[in-house]
C-alpha cells in the first residue's frame, strides 16, 4: 500500500500525473504566500523526490511563476483551467504536489501545520492534535 502509485489531475483533466509514496513531507502551510497561491486559508502540499513523480499528460500547458524575492517559492497552474498543478522545486531536488489535485486517497495524513505563526485570525482547524510549527 505504501508504495502504491497515486494519480492526480487538474480541474479540466488536461494535466495528469502520477506520484509514489513515501512522501518527504505532507503538511499544511499557513504562510501569506500560500494563502495568495491557493486563495484559501492554507496550502496542503506533498513533497517527493523527482524519481517518485511522472507526468502523464499536459505538461506543455503548465505555466510557472517563481516569486522573485523568494528563495524557492513558486506556483504552477494549468493554463487551460488555471488549477494549481505540481511543480519541481527551484533546485529540482523535489517535486511539490498540491495535495488537493490528487484523485486518490494518499496514505497517511498531513503531519504538521507549518508557518502556524503566520496564520490569519480566521484560520480554524480540526486537526489540533498536529504539531504547530513556526
Ligand atoms: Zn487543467
Ligand atoms: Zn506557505
Amino acid at each position: 500500500m505504501a508504495d502504491q502509485v497515486l494519480r492526480g489531475s487538474c480541474l479540466c483533466k488536461a494535466v495528469r500525473y502520477e506520484v509514489w509514496p513515501p512522501f518527504l513531507r505532507f503538511t499544511h502551510c499557513y504562510c501569506s504566500r500560500c494563502r495568495k497561491a491557493t486563495g484559501g486559508v492554507r496550502a496542503t502540499n506533498i513533497a517527493v523526490n523527482p524519481d517518485q513523480f511522472r507526468w502523464i499528460s499536459g505538461e506543455e500547458l503548465i505555466s510557472r511563476y517563481d516569486l522573485p524575492e523568494a528563495r524557492s517559492f513558486a506556483t504552477a497552474i494549468c493554463t487551460s483551467c488555471n488549477c494549481p498543478v505540481p511543480r519541481p522545486s527551484r533546485d529540482r531536488e523535489r517535486v511539490i504536489v498540491p495535495a488537493g489535485t490528487l484523485d486518490e486517497e494518499p496514505p497517511g495524513k498531513p503531519s504538521a501545520h507549518r508557518q502556524w505563526g503566520s496564520r490569519v485570525g480566521w484560520a480554524a482547524i480540526d486537526e489540533s492534535h498536529l504539531p504547530c510549527e513556526e
